[in-house]
C-alpha cells in the first residue's frame, strides 16, 4: 500500500506554521538589510545548472526548498528592491505589499466573475485610479499583468468603436486601419497592433521634437496623406512619461486633435498616469482626463509588488462590447453565488480565471495613503533633478536629455567609440554590484539611462553611483 497522502495539507500544522515563520522573517530580512548586499550579481554557472533537475518524484521538506530558494535564487535576482537600482523602469515594492500577496495566496480567489467580495476590492482600487486621473467614475477597466496587455486590451476596444463589435467574428476583412504614435513610444504599442491582427505596420511613428514629445503638426500631415491613399486612421496613442526620457506628450493638444479627427484617444500611461495622486505633479499631465482609454502600472512608480497593471475606458459598454462573452457554463444568475454585480470581470478582458492582484493595490493604498506615496514621487522628481545638476557640473560627464520625471539620461565624454564603451561601461556598473543603470539610444547615440524608481533611493545612492560611473569610465579611457 502507498502511503503517499491524497491531500496537500501539511501533516503537522504547528510545524509548517515554524518553517512558515522563519520563511516570513527571512523575507523581511532580505528587504530590511537590502542596502547591505550588491544591487545585482551574476548568478554563478554552478548554481544555474544545479536549478535544472528532473521533475521531483517525491517531496523535499518546505525548509529544503526554502533554503534553496534564499541560497539559489533570492541572491540572484534582478535587484529592483534595491535603491541603487536605476536600470529599466522598475518599482520597488513594499514589505506591506508583500503582506497583501501572503494573505491574496492564502484566499486564492478566482476573479473572472460571481459574487464575492474581491471583485469589489478591485473595482473600488479601479475607481481610485479613475479618480487620481480625472476620469469619471464610471470608467471601467481591470487590473493586468501590465501595461503591455493593458494597452493591448484598450487597443481592442479602439478597433471595436471603428469597425463594431462584428470585428470580433468577421475579422479585419481587408480593412487597412492605421494608428498613430510618437517614435519615442513603448515598443508594446506596435507589438499590441501585430497581436490585434492589424500588423505593427499599421502604427505611425510620429517624430517626436527635442523634448522627446510627439510633434503635433507631423501627426496632422501624416493623417492626411494617410487618408488620401485610403488607409482607415482609428486611433492616436499619447504617451503620459515616455520610457526613454520620462517626457509627457501634449495631452490635450492630442484630445483637442482626436476629437476633431473622431479618433480614439488612447494614453500609455504606464510610467505616469498615477502621478495624478500629487498635486504637485498633476498639472505636468493636463489633458489626460480627456482620454478614452489609459493604460497604467501599479508596479512601476506606485511600488505595488509585480505584476500590477491596468486600464480604465471611458466608455464602459463599448469595453464589455468588446470582451463579453456567453457561454453556458459562466451562466450568471440573480442569485446565489453565480449573481452579483454585472458585468463580471470577465466581461471586460481577455482572461477568464484571474487572481486578486487588487489586494496588494488596496492594502498599499490604504496603508500609506495618498499623501505618502505622492511623496515618494515628488522626491524621485527632485533626485532626478540633483543627478542631473551634478552630471552637469561634472566635466566628464553629459546631459543627453532633459529630465521631465524621473528618469536621467546621459554619457561619458569617451574619446573613441563612445556607443560600445557605453554600452560596456553600463555592463561594468552593474557588475560592479554597486549600482544598476540601463543603456537607451537617444539621437542616434548610445546613453546610461538612471530611473529613479526605487522609493528607498536617497542622495547618497545618487553619489554612489556617480563615483562609480566616474571611476568605471576612467578605467575605460
Ligand atoms: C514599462 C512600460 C510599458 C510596459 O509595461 P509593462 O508593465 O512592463 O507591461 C509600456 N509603456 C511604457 C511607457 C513603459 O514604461
Amino acid at each position: 500500500m502507498s502511503t503517499v497522502p491524497t491531500h496537500l495539507d501539511p501533516e503537522d500544522w504547528d510545524s509548517f506554521r515554524a518553517g512558515a515563520h522563519r520563511m516570513l522573517d527571512d523575507m523581511i530580512d532580505f528587504v530590511a538589510a537590502i542596502r547591505s548586499r550588491p544591487v545585482w550579481q551574476k548568478m554563478p554557472v554552478e548554481i544555474r545548472s544545479e536549478l535544472r533537475g528532473k521533475l521531483p518524484e517525491g517531496p523535499v521538506p518546505l525548509e529544503q526548498v526554502h533554503r534553496d530558494f534564499m541560497e539559489r535564487v533570492l541572491p540572484f535576482s534582478v535587484g529592483n528592491a534595491h535603491p541603487g537600482f536605476m536600470g529599466w523602469v522598475h518599482g520597488g515594492g513594499t514589505v506591506q505589499g508583500m503582506m497583501a500577496e501572503l494573505a491574496a495566496a492564502g484566499l486564492n480567489a478566482n476573479l473572472g466573475g460571481r459574487d464575492h467580495a474581491p471583485i469589489e476590492l478591485e473595482r473600488q482600487v479601479l475607481r481610485w485610479a479613475a479618480e487620481a486621473i480625472g476620469l469619471p467614475a464610471e470608467s471601467a477597466g481591470l487590473l493586468v499583468t501590465g501595461t503591455s496587455i493593458a494597452n493591448l486590451a484598450a487597443l481592442l476596444v479602439a478597433r471595436t468603436r471603428h469597425l463594431g463589435p462584428e470585428v470580433r467574428r468577421e475579422g479585419l476583412e481587408g480593412r487597412r486601419l492605421v494608428a498613430y504614435a510618437s517614435d519615442a513610444a513603448h515598443g508594446c504599442v506596435a507589438k499590441a497592433m501585430d497581436m490585434a491582427g492589424i500588423g505593427s505596420d499599421n502604427l505611425h511613428l510620429v517624430p517626436s521634437d527635442e523634448n522627446g514629445r510627439m510633434d503635433l503638426s507631423h501627426l496632422a500631415e501624416r493623417l492626411r496623406t494617410d487618408r488620401a491613399r485610403g488607409a482607415e486612421p482609428f486611433m492616436v496613442v499619447g504617451t503620459a512619461g515616455t520610457v526613454n526620457c520620462g517626457a509627457i506628450d501634449d495631452l490635450a493638444g492630442l484630445a483637442a486633435f482626436c476629437r476633431a479627427e473622431r479618433l480614439w484617444f488612447h494614453i500609455d500611461g504606464a510610467i505616469g498616469a498615477l502621478a495624478g495622486i500629487s498635486p504637485a505633479l498633476k498639472p505636468l499631465f493636463a489633458g489626460i482626463e480627456q482620454a478614452d482609454s489609459i493604460a497604467f502600472d501599479f508596479h512601476k512608480w506606485l511600488q505595488i509588488p509585480y505584476d500590477c497593471g491596468g486600464f480604465l475606458v471611458r466608455d464602459a459598454q463599448l469595453l464589455h462590447q468588446t470582451f463579453a462573452t456567453d457561454n453556458v457554463y459562466l451562466r450568471r444568475e440573480t442569485r446565489g453565488l453565480a449573481g452579483g454585480d454585472l458585468p463580471w470581470p470577465c466581461d471586460l478582458g481577455p482572461d477568464l480565471s484571474r487572481g486578486f492582484r487588487a489586494l496588494k493595490v488596496w492594502y498599499s493604498l490604504r496603508v500609506f495613503g495618498r499623501e505618502r506615496l505622492a511623496a515618494v514621487m515628488e522626491n524621485h522628481c527632485r533626485l532626478a533633478q540633483s543627478l542631473a545638476a551634478r552630471i552637469a557640473a561634472e566635466p566628464r560627464l553629459e546631459m543627453m536629455a532633459p529630465v521631465a520625471l524621473n528618469i536621467v539620461c546621459f554619457r561619458y565624454r569617451f574619446e573613441n567609440d563612445a556607443d560600445r564603451e557605453m554600452v560596456e561601461l553600463a555592463a561594468d556598473l552593474q557588475e560592479s554590484g554597486e549600482a544598476v543603470v540601463s543603456t537607451t539610444r537617444i539621437k542616434g547615440q548610445v546613453v546610461l539611462r538612471a530611473a529613479i524608481f526605487n522609493h528607498r533611493a536617497e542622495e547618497r545612492d545618487l553619489d554612489r553611483l556617480i563615483s562609480a560611473v566616474l571611476r568605471l569610465g576612467a578605467v575605460r579611457g
